[in-house]
């Protein structure tokens, strides 16, 4: 395996702290955990269950991802560190109650140093099977003592979100009026297209899933758009609230929006690039792990002993952890991208 996967792109180390495999359940599937950082407290990050093609895209994934984990949790100013797990297999038939009980088992022995919670792939069902083997599990569901769904809380996030950066650009975070594309319709965009709704809000919206768009054309008198349309909506805000990397050299030329903020991971196709791509078009890029991070709030509840209201509440805070972000980026003249992440590494490095 390359040791450039350890490695930034002027080959200074990456700073991760443990990376650790182990063959799990009745069908020995490989579980790999990596812990990046723990300098602000536990490493806390879902465990992703997937298909992937090869142990290293594996770890590459776990790795990438777990250093995802350290900013957004440094960013959102949670006690926190950053880790995350990867099952390599079909959640659809591979999933086993000894594959969750040998799970809990190998975060056992990391004794408090990883939190494992749900992901893409794995569900709150099966951090219940988790939790028999540990105590070191969020996400669990309300009736189980945990703070369930976190989409809720992440919406109301990127509603905050959206008013900050509506209020950078425009001078008022005003929504009424305002028009907004949102790209995905699922438990996050659905319920942020009720909060903009609610607040005399225009949403614009796709889903590949057409029954979605219909509720939401009779729910909130949503204008209907096509998969391919919604990029180039005539909106204030355009808000990716379904795939990653879909802000690319392709569909930023097609942009109308003055502001990108939505709840989607990984939504810049390249990070360097695109940022600023959308930099010299003059669209205000909030950045995906800063304004969708009510999600690891409403866990973090688990850990840190608030409930799922009190999740709510705390996740109008990404107003304000945005606003900071753009002034940074003005400041210092760098990318909103750019400006995250330096602002999450500060809070790391000055802990
Ligand atoms: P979801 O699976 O409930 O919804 C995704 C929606 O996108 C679905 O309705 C799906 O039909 C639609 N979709 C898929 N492909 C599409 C396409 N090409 N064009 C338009 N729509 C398409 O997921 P979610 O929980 O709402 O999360 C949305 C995004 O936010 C994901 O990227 C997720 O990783 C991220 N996120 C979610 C949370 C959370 O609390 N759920 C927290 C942080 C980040």
């Amino acid at each position: 395996m390359s040791d450039n996967l350890f490695l930034n792109s002027e080959k200074k180390p990456l700073g991760y702290e443990t990376l650790v495999s182990a063959k799990l359940g009745k069908n020995s599937l490989l579980g790999i955990i990596a812990i990046h950082n723990t300098n602000l407290g536990p490493a806390l990050g879902g465990c992703r269950m997937f298909p992937y093609k090869s142990k290293e895209n594996a770890i590459f994934d776990v790795l990438r991802l777990s250093r995802g984990m350290t900013h957004k949790a440094a960013v959102a100013g949670l006690p926190l560190g950053g880790g995350k797990a990867v099952i390599i297999g079909d959640p659809s038939k591979d999933k086993s109650p000894s594959l969750w009980h040998d799970f809990g088992k190998m975060i056992q022995l990391l004794a408090g140093k990883y939190i494992t919670a749900e992901d893409v792939g794995t569900s709150l069902e099966d951090m219940v099977e988790v939790k028999k083997e540990t105590k070191y599990v969020t996400g669990l569901p309300e009736e189980k003592g945990g703070n369930g769904d976190p989409s809720p809380v992440t919406a109301n996030g990127v509603y905050w979100g959206i008013k900050a950066s509506l209020k950078y650009v425009f001078g008022n975070e005003k929504i009424k009026n305002k028009k907004f594309a949102i790209q995905g319709l699922g438990k996050v965009g659905f319920s942020l297209a009720e909060l903009l709704a609610k607040d005399e809000g225009r949403p614009y919206v796709a889903d590949i899933d057409n029954e979605k768009v219909e509720k939401c054309e009779k729910e909130f008198s949503a204008i209907p758009m096509d998969i391919e349309e919604i990029y180039s909506a005539p909106v204030d805000v355009f808000s990716p609230s379904a795939l990653g990397a879909i802000i690319n050299q392709e569909t930023i030329p097609n942009l109308k929006c003055k502001i990108i903020a939505g709840p989607a991971n990984n939504q810049l196709a390249d990070e360097n690039r695109d940022a600023k791509l959308l930099e010299d078009s003059q669209i205000l890029y909030a950045p995906d792990f800063a304004i969708n991070s009510g999600g690891l709030i409403n866990v973090a509840g688990e850990v840190l002993g608030y409930n799922k209201n009190q999740a709510i509440k705390r996740s109008k805070k990404v107003y304000h952890i945005l606003l900071k972000i753009y002034n940074m980026a003005k400041e210092r003249k760098i990318t909103t991208a750019k400006a995250a992440i330096k602002l999450a590494e500060e809070r790391i490095n000055n802990y």
